[in-house]
Protein backbone atom coordinates (compact mmCIF):
# COMPACT_ATOMS: atom_id res chain seq x y z
CA UNK A 1 0.00 0.00 0.00
CA UNK A 2 1.03 3.26 -0.89
CA UNK A 3 0.44 5.91 1.36
CA UNK A 4 0.27 9.90 0.73
CA UNK A 5 3.33 11.56 2.19
CA UNK A 6 0.91 14.19 3.68
CA UNK A 7 -1.08 12.07 5.64
CA UNK A 8 -0.57 12.94 9.65
CA UNK A 9 0.21 10.61 12.36
CA UNK A 10 -3.24 11.23 13.78
CA UNK A 11 -4.91 10.39 10.69
CA UNK A 12 -3.14 6.91 10.62
CA UNK A 13 -3.51 6.70 14.67
CA UNK A 14 -7.59 7.35 13.74
CA UNK A 15 -7.75 4.31 10.65
CA UNK A 16 -5.91 2.11 13.45
CA UNK A 17 -8.60 2.61 15.35
CA UNK A 18 -11.27 2.44 13.30
CA UNK A 19 -10.65 -0.31 11.88
CA UNK A 20 -9.50 -2.20 14.88
CA UNK A 21 -13.68 -1.41 15.93
CA UNK A 22 -15.00 -2.41 12.73
CA UNK A 23 -12.75 -6.09 12.84
CA UNK A 24 -14.96 -6.64 16.13
CA UNK A 25 -18.39 -5.26 14.76
CA UNK A 26 -18.19 -7.65 11.86
CA UNK A 27 -20.16 -10.30 12.92
CA UNK A 28 -22.89 -8.09 13.97
CA UNK A 29 -22.51 -6.60 10.23
CA UNK A 30 -23.38 -10.12 9.16
CA UNK A 31 -25.46 -10.40 11.31
CA UNK A 32 -27.73 -7.50 9.98
CA UNK A 33 -27.13 -8.17 6.68
CA UNK A 34 -28.36 -11.70 6.66
CA UNK A 35 -31.34 -10.38 8.65
CA UNK A 36 -32.05 -7.63 6.34
CA UNK A 37 -31.43 -10.17 3.37
CA UNK A 38 -33.94 -13.20 4.51
CA UNK A 39 -36.81 -10.69 4.84
CA UNK A 40 -36.68 -8.30 1.67
CA UNK A 41 -39.61 -5.63 1.08
CA UNK A 42 -40.62 -4.27 -1.99
CA UNK A 43 -40.45 -0.58 -2.94
CA UNK A 44 -42.71 1.46 -0.72
CA UNK A 45 -43.25 -1.70 1.98
CA UNK A 46 -40.13 -1.29 3.79
CA UNK A 47 -41.97 -1.37 6.80
CA UNK A 48 -39.80 -3.62 8.92
CA UNK A 49 -36.34 -2.90 7.28
CA UNK A 50 -37.26 1.05 8.16
CA UNK A 51 -38.42 -0.36 11.90
CA UNK A 52 -35.30 -1.90 12.24
CA UNK A 53 -32.70 1.11 11.03
CA UNK A 54 -34.78 3.24 13.16
CA UNK A 55 -34.25 1.11 15.85
CA UNK A 56 -30.45 0.88 15.91
CA UNK A 57 -30.30 4.53 15.15
CA UNK A 58 -31.98 5.49 18.22
CA UNK A 59 -30.11 2.93 20.25
CA UNK A 60 -27.02 4.68 18.94
CA UNK A 61 -28.25 8.21 20.73
CA UNK A 62 -29.10 9.56 17.02
CA UNK A 63 -31.63 12.56 16.39
CA UNK A 64 -34.20 10.03 14.53
CA UNK A 65 -37.19 10.82 11.85
CA UNK A 66 -39.27 8.25 10.55
CA UNK A 67 -42.17 8.30 7.89
CA UNK A 68 -40.69 10.35 5.04
CA UNK A 69 -41.78 9.40 1.80
CA UNK A 70 -43.52 6.30 3.09
CA UNK A 71 -40.91 4.22 5.04
CA UNK A 72 -37.97 6.42 4.82
CA UNK A 73 -35.50 6.90 7.87
CA UNK A 74 -33.21 10.07 9.07
CA UNK A 75 -30.57 10.13 11.52
CA UNK A 76 -28.33 12.55 12.59
CA UNK A 77 -25.51 12.24 14.57
CA UNK A 78 -23.95 15.74 16.33
CA UNK A 79 -20.68 15.63 16.34
CA UNK A 80 -18.50 17.45 19.75
CA UNK A 81 -17.37 20.15 17.66
CA UNK A 82 -18.82 22.73 15.39
CA UNK A 83 -18.65 22.10 11.36
CA UNK A 84 -20.47 21.30 8.27
CA UNK A 85 -22.76 18.49 7.95
CA UNK A 86 -21.88 15.79 5.80
CA UNK A 87 -24.78 13.19 4.50
CA UNK A 88 -24.68 9.11 4.04
CA UNK A 89 -27.30 7.59 1.93
CA UNK A 90 -28.35 3.90 1.95
CA UNK A 91 -31.48 2.57 -0.03
CA UNK A 92 -33.68 -0.22 1.77
CA UNK A 93 -35.94 -1.31 -0.98
CA UNK A 94 -36.20 -5.20 -2.46
CA UNK A 95 -37.13 -6.45 -6.07
CA UNK A 96 -40.14 -9.02 -7.31
CA UNK A 97 -37.33 -12.04 -8.05
CA UNK A 98 -37.44 -15.49 -6.88
CA UNK A 99 -34.11 -16.09 -5.32
CA UNK A 100 -31.87 -18.87 -6.73
CA UNK A 101 -28.77 -19.04 -4.49
CA UNK A 102 -29.19 -21.60 -1.61
CA UNK A 103 -27.42 -19.92 1.33
CA UNK A 104 -28.43 -20.18 4.66
CA UNK A 105 -29.85 -16.75 4.54
CA UNK A 106 -31.95 -17.19 1.45
CA UNK A 107 -34.69 -14.91 1.07
CA UNK A 108 -37.43 -15.79 3.27
CA UNK A 109 -39.91 -14.03 1.52
CA UNK A 110 -41.53 -16.28 -2.00
CA UNK A 111 -40.79 -14.22 -5.27
CA UNK A 112 -38.87 -10.95 -3.24
CA UNK A 113 -35.01 -10.56 -3.05
CA UNK A 114 -32.45 -8.16 -2.54
CA UNK A 115 -30.92 -8.96 -6.05
CA UNK A 116 -29.41 -4.96 -5.98
CA UNK A 117 -27.71 -5.19 -2.85
CA UNK A 118 -29.62 -2.22 -1.09
CA UNK A 119 -29.58 -5.00 1.99
CA UNK A 120 -25.30 -4.26 2.23
CA UNK A 121 -25.73 -0.57 1.61
CA UNK A 122 -27.88 -0.39 4.59
CA UNK A 123 -25.64 -2.73 6.43
CA UNK A 124 -22.79 -0.44 5.50
CA UNK A 125 -24.85 2.79 6.74
CA UNK A 126 -25.00 0.94 10.09
CA UNK A 127 -22.01 0.51 10.62
CA UNK A 128 -20.84 3.80 9.84
CA UNK A 129 -22.97 5.19 12.39
CA UNK A 130 -22.13 2.56 14.85
CA UNK A 131 -18.60 3.40 14.39
CA UNK A 132 -19.22 7.20 14.01
CA UNK A 133 -21.17 7.94 17.04
CA UNK A 134 -18.23 5.89 19.20
CA UNK A 135 -16.13 9.28 18.45
CA UNK A 136 -18.69 11.93 18.36
CA UNK A 137 -17.11 13.74 20.95
CA UNK A 138 -13.94 14.19 18.21
CA UNK A 139 -16.14 14.92 15.25
CA UNK A 140 -16.51 18.70 13.83
CA UNK A 141 -20.20 18.59 12.68
CA UNK A 142 -22.87 16.64 11.76
CA UNK A 143 -23.49 13.54 9.79
CA UNK A 144 -27.22 12.84 8.08
CA UNK A 145 -27.98 9.25 7.55
CA UNK A 146 -30.73 8.93 4.87
CA UNK A 147 -32.53 5.67 4.79
CA UNK A 148 -34.33 5.97 1.41
CA UNK A 149 -37.24 3.52 0.47
CA UNK A 150 -38.40 2.95 -3.35
CA UNK A 151 -34.85 3.15 -5.05
CA UNK A 152 -35.97 0.85 -7.81
CA UNK A 153 -39.13 2.64 -8.39
CA UNK A 154 -42.68 2.71 -6.37
CA UNK A 155 -45.15 0.55 -7.32
CA UNK A 156 -47.59 1.72 -10.77
CA UNK A 157 -50.06 4.94 -9.40
CA UNK A 158 -47.59 5.82 -6.28
CA UNK A 159 -44.94 7.76 -4.92
CA UNK A 160 -42.18 7.10 -3.76
CA UNK A 161 -38.04 7.47 -3.56
CA UNK A 162 -35.14 10.21 -3.39
CA UNK A 163 -37.71 12.95 -5.26
CA UNK A 164 -40.17 13.02 -2.46
CA UNK A 165 -37.66 12.28 0.40
CA UNK A 166 -36.45 15.45 -1.22
CA UNK A 167 -39.79 17.15 -1.21
CA UNK A 168 -40.71 15.62 2.40
CA UNK A 169 -37.67 17.73 3.80
CA UNK A 170 -34.34 15.14 3.86
CA UNK A 171 -31.88 17.66 2.59
CA UNK A 172 -33.34 20.27 5.19
CA UNK A 173 -32.77 20.66 8.88
CA UNK A 174 -29.88 20.51 8.90
CA UNK A 175 -28.98 20.72 4.99
CA UNK A 176 -25.87 18.77 4.17
CA UNK A 177 -23.08 20.47 2.57
CA UNK A 178 -22.14 17.29 0.51
CA UNK A 179 -23.33 13.99 0.36
CA UNK A 180 -22.12 10.50 -0.41
CA UNK A 181 -23.82 7.09 -1.59
CA UNK A 182 -22.62 3.47 -2.53
CA UNK A 183 -23.38 1.05 -4.59
CA UNK A 184 -22.38 -2.86 -4.54
CA UNK A 185 -20.77 -3.79 -7.62
CA UNK A 186 -20.36 -7.50 -8.51
CA UNK A 187 -17.44 -6.93 -11.03
CA UNK A 188 -15.50 -5.71 -8.68
CA UNK A 189 -13.61 -8.05 -6.25
CA UNK A 190 -14.71 -7.40 -2.49
CA UNK A 191 -11.73 -5.25 -1.30
CA UNK A 192 -12.17 -2.84 -3.73
CA UNK A 193 -13.88 0.69 -4.68
CA UNK A 194 -14.47 1.63 -8.38
CA UNK A 195 -15.28 5.48 -9.00
CA UNK A 196 -16.29 7.67 -12.10
CA UNK A 197 -14.95 11.53 -11.59
CA UNK A 198 -17.89 12.69 -12.71
CA UNK A 199 -20.86 11.11 -14.38
CA UNK A 200 -21.72 7.50 -12.35
CA UNK A 201 -24.64 6.59 -13.45
CA UNK A 202 -27.26 6.98 -16.23
CA UNK A 203 -30.80 8.26 -16.32
CA UNK A 204 -33.45 6.48 -17.23
CA UNK A 205 -36.32 7.52 -19.76
CA UNK A 206 -40.13 5.81 -20.04
CA UNK A 207 -41.62 7.02 -23.43
CA UNK A 208 -45.32 6.02 -24.55
CA UNK A 209 -46.00 6.42 -28.63
CA UNK A 210 -49.36 6.31 -29.93
CA UNK A 211 -49.16 6.80 -33.96
CA UNK A 212 -53.25 7.04 -35.29
CA UNK A 213 -54.11 6.36 -38.85
CA UNK A 214 -57.13 5.37 -40.54
CA UNK A 215 -58.75 1.91 -40.63
CA UNK A 216 -59.49 0.65 -43.83
CA UNK A 217 -60.02 -2.74 -45.63
CA UNK A 218 -56.41 -3.99 -46.68
CA UNK A 219 -57.50 -4.14 -50.05
CA UNK A 220 -58.11 -0.25 -50.53
CA UNK A 221 -55.03 0.95 -48.82
CA UNK A 222 -55.32 4.92 -50.00
CA UNK A 223 -58.75 4.92 -48.71
CA UNK A 224 -57.38 4.79 -44.97
CA UNK A 225 -53.93 5.67 -43.30
CA UNK A 226 -51.85 2.91 -42.63
CA UNK A 227 -50.60 3.36 -39.19
CA UNK A 228 -47.90 0.27 -39.35
CA UNK A 229 -45.99 1.40 -42.04
CA UNK A 230 -46.26 5.09 -40.19
CA UNK A 231 -44.60 3.12 -37.08
CA UNK A 232 -42.23 1.52 -38.86
CA UNK A 233 -40.96 4.89 -40.54
CA UNK A 234 -40.91 6.26 -37.05
CA UNK A 235 -38.89 3.46 -35.25
CA UNK A 236 -36.63 4.20 -38.37
CA UNK A 237 -36.42 7.60 -38.22
CA UNK A 238 -35.77 7.41 -34.48
CA UNK A 239 -32.70 6.11 -34.21
CA UNK A 240 -31.07 8.62 -36.35
CA UNK A 241 -30.99 10.77 -33.18
CA UNK A 242 -28.27 8.70 -31.89
CA UNK A 243 -26.87 8.45 -35.31
CA UNK A 244 -27.13 12.31 -36.64
CA UNK A 245 -28.29 14.35 -34.08
CA UNK A 246 -26.27 13.57 -30.91
CA UNK A 247 -22.68 14.02 -30.37
CA UNK A 248 -21.31 10.84 -30.83
CA UNK A 249 -18.67 11.04 -28.02
CA UNK A 250 -22.17 11.52 -25.63
CA UNK A 251 -23.35 7.80 -24.53
CA UNK A 252 -27.05 7.61 -25.83
CA UNK A 253 -29.49 4.20 -26.30
CA UNK A 254 -32.97 4.94 -27.28
CA UNK A 255 -34.70 1.61 -27.63
CA UNK A 256 -38.36 0.17 -28.50
CA UNK A 257 -39.11 -2.58 -26.34
CA UNK A 258 -42.75 -3.62 -27.06
CA UNK A 259 -45.23 -2.55 -29.90
CA UNK A 260 -48.80 -3.28 -30.58
CA UNK A 261 -50.95 -2.23 -33.71
CA UNK A 262 -53.75 -3.94 -35.59
CA UNK A 263 -56.44 -6.92 -35.13
CA UNK A 264 -56.92 -8.62 -38.62
CA UNK A 265 -54.78 -9.43 -41.54
CA UNK A 266 -56.75 -7.66 -44.53
CA UNK A 267 -57.56 -4.12 -42.02
CA UNK A 268 -55.19 -2.02 -42.08
CA UNK A 269 -54.49 -0.43 -38.06
CA UNK A 270 -55.49 2.68 -37.33
CA UNK A 271 -53.10 2.60 -34.16
CA UNK A 272 -49.37 1.39 -33.11
CA UNK A 273 -48.59 1.77 -29.86
CA UNK A 274 -44.92 1.65 -28.48
CA UNK A 275 -43.23 1.60 -25.72
CA UNK A 276 -39.25 2.52 -24.93
CA UNK A 277 -37.18 3.80 -23.30
CA UNK A 278 -33.75 6.58 -23.36
CA UNK A 279 -30.58 6.67 -21.52
CA UNK A 280 -28.14 8.83 -21.62
CA UNK A 281 -24.75 9.81 -19.30
CA UNK A 282 -24.69 13.41 -20.33
CA UNK A 283 -27.63 15.82 -18.94
CA UNK A 284 -27.70 18.29 -22.01
CA UNK A 285 -28.71 15.42 -24.03
CA UNK A 286 -30.79 14.52 -21.35
CA UNK A 287 -32.49 17.46 -21.90
CA UNK A 288 -32.90 17.31 -26.02
CA UNK A 289 -34.17 13.57 -26.52
CA UNK A 290 -37.83 14.30 -26.31
CA UNK A 291 -37.65 17.09 -28.38
CA UNK A 292 -35.61 15.51 -30.79
CA UNK A 293 -38.49 12.95 -30.57
CA UNK A 294 -41.75 15.54 -31.11
CA UNK A 295 -39.82 16.66 -34.14
CA UNK A 296 -39.41 13.25 -35.42
CA UNK A 297 -42.40 12.19 -34.95
CA UNK A 298 -44.25 15.18 -35.98
CA UNK A 299 -42.56 15.05 -39.37
CA UNK A 300 -42.96 11.65 -39.81
CA UNK A 301 -46.53 11.05 -39.05
CA UNK A 302 -47.74 14.30 -41.62
CA UNK A 303 -45.99 13.11 -44.32
CA UNK A 304 -48.18 9.74 -43.40
CA UNK A 305 -50.83 11.61 -43.10
CA UNK A 306 -51.36 9.93 -39.28
CA UNK A 307 -51.17 11.63 -36.49
CA UNK A 308 -48.83 11.24 -32.80
CA UNK A 309 -49.09 11.25 -29.07
CA UNK A 310 -46.11 10.98 -27.04
CA UNK A 311 -45.80 10.05 -23.32
CA UNK A 312 -42.81 11.11 -21.87
CA UNK A 313 -41.89 10.65 -18.40
CA UNK A 314 -38.28 11.37 -17.46
CA UNK A 315 -37.74 8.53 -14.46
CA UNK A 316 -34.57 9.74 -12.87
CA UNK A 317 -31.94 12.21 -14.49
CA UNK A 318 -28.02 11.47 -14.92
CA UNK A 319 -25.53 10.80 -11.92
CA UNK A 320 -23.50 13.34 -11.75
CA UNK A 321 -20.38 13.56 -9.28
CA UNK A 322 -18.79 16.92 -8.24
CA UNK A 323 -15.17 16.56 -9.89
CA UNK A 324 -14.06 18.38 -7.15
CA UNK A 325 -15.26 16.41 -4.13
CA UNK A 326 -13.93 13.31 -5.89
CA UNK A 327 -10.29 14.10 -6.25
CA UNK A 328 -10.44 15.39 -2.38
CA UNK A 329 -11.73 11.98 -1.37
CA UNK A 330 -9.84 9.90 -3.98
CA UNK A 331 -6.56 10.15 -1.26
CA UNK A 332 -8.75 8.74 1.60
CA UNK A 333 -10.10 5.71 -0.57
CA UNK A 334 -7.04 5.02 -1.62
CA UNK A 335 -5.76 5.19 2.24
CA UNK A 336 -8.11 2.42 3.20
CA UNK A 337 -7.75 0.38 0.49
CA UNK A 338 -4.52 0.89 -1.14
CA UNK A 339 -3.67 2.44 -5.05
CA UNK A 340 -4.24 -1.20 -6.22
CA UNK A 341 -8.23 -1.16 -5.37
CA UNK A 342 -9.45 2.17 -5.78
CA UNK A 343 -10.06 1.40 -9.40
CA UNK A 344 -11.17 4.07 -11.96
CA UNK A 345 -14.24 2.92 -13.83
CA UNK A 346 -16.45 3.59 -16.62
CA UNK A 347 -20.03 4.93 -16.43
CA UNK A 348 -22.86 2.58 -15.76
CA UNK A 349 -25.72 2.68 -18.05
CA UNK A 350 -27.90 1.72 -15.58
CA UNK A 351 -29.60 4.67 -13.57
CA UNK A 352 -30.10 5.63 -9.89
CA UNK A 353 -32.19 7.91 -8.35
CA UNK A 354 -29.37 9.15 -6.03
CA UNK A 355 -29.09 11.22 -8.91
CA UNK A 356 -32.06 13.43 -6.93
CA UNK A 357 -29.74 13.91 -4.30
CA UNK A 358 -26.78 14.89 -6.13
CA UNK A 359 -28.46 17.54 -8.40
CA UNK A 360 -28.93 19.68 -4.84
CA UNK A 361 -25.35 18.96 -3.04
CA UNK A 362 -22.40 18.15 -4.32
CA UNK A 363 -22.06 14.29 -4.72
CA UNK A 364 -20.17 11.54 -5.04
CA UNK A 365 -21.70 7.85 -5.63
CA UNK A 366 -19.16 5.40 -5.70
CA UNK A 367 -19.13 1.71 -6.19
CA UNK A 368 -18.15 -1.18 -3.42
CA UNK A 369 -17.05 -4.47 -4.80
CA UNK A 370 -18.92 -7.00 -3.73
CA UNK A 371 -17.56 -10.32 -6.58
CA UNK A 372 -15.48 -12.59 -5.16
CA UNK A 373 -14.72 -15.27 -8.19
CA UNK A 374 -12.77 -17.99 -5.72
CA UNK A 375 -16.12 -18.42 -4.01
CA UNK A 376 -18.53 -18.23 -7.13
CA UNK A 377 -20.17 -14.55 -6.53
CA UNK A 378 -20.41 -13.07 -10.00
CA UNK A 379 -23.80 -12.54 -10.79
CA UNK A 380 -25.01 -9.48 -12.26
CA UNK A 381 -26.89 -7.13 -10.15
CA UNK A 382 -31.36 -7.86 -10.74
CA UNK A 383 -30.10 -11.62 -11.03
CA UNK A 384 -31.84 -14.33 -9.59
CA UNK A 385 -28.31 -15.52 -8.54
CA UNK A 386 -27.29 -12.08 -7.14
CA UNK A 387 -24.88 -12.45 -3.59
CA UNK A 388 -22.18 -10.74 -1.82
CA UNK A 389 -19.11 -11.53 -0.59
CA UNK A 390 -19.96 -10.43 3.39
CA UNK A 391 -16.31 -9.28 3.45
CA UNK A 392 -17.25 -6.37 1.38
CA UNK A 393 -18.79 -4.93 4.41
CA UNK A 394 -16.25 -4.32 6.54
CA UNK A 395 -13.91 -2.78 3.90
CA UNK A 396 -17.60 -0.53 3.16
CA UNK A 397 -17.86 0.77 6.35
CA UNK A 398 -13.92 1.80 6.78
CA UNK A 399 -14.10 3.36 3.54
CA UNK A 400 -16.78 5.83 4.11
CA UNK A 401 -16.63 6.04 8.00
CA UNK A 402 -12.96 7.56 6.64
CA UNK A 403 -14.53 9.40 4.02
CA UNK A 404 -16.98 11.07 6.39
CA UNK A 405 -14.46 11.92 8.78
CA UNK A 406 -11.45 13.01 6.75
CA UNK A 407 -14.57 15.35 5.01
CA UNK A 408 -15.63 17.22 7.84
CA UNK A 409 -12.03 17.77 9.05
CA UNK A 410 -11.29 19.03 5.94
CA UNK A 411 -13.96 21.01 6.08
CA UNK A 412 -13.69 22.51 10.00
CA UNK A 413 -9.85 23.25 8.69
CA UNK A 414 -11.44 25.63 6.20
CA UNK A 415 -11.65 29.07 7.16
ZN1 LIG B 1 -31.54 -1.99 -8.61
ZN1 LIG C 1 -29.69 -0.53 -6.47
Amino acid sequence: MTLSRSVSAAVLARDARYRRDIADLTPKLVEIRRDLHQHPELSNREERTAKLVAERLRALGLEVKTGIAHHGVIGVLRGGKPGQVIAIRADLDALPIEEARDTPYKSRNPGVMHACGHDAHTTVALGVAEILAKYRADLPGAVKFIFQPAEEGPPRGERGGAKMMIEEGALDAPAPDAIFGLHCMPMLESGSIGYCETAAMASADRFLITVRGKKVHGAYPHEGVDAIVTAAAVIEQLQTIRSRRIDTQAPLVLSIGSIHGGNRFNILADEVRMEGTARTLDPDVHARIEPLMRQILKGVTESHGASYELDYERIVPVTVNNPQLVAQMLPTIRRIVGDERALAMRPQMGAEDFSYFANRVPAFFYFLGVGNKAKGITAMLHTPDFDVDEQCLPVGVEVMAAMATDWLEAAARRP
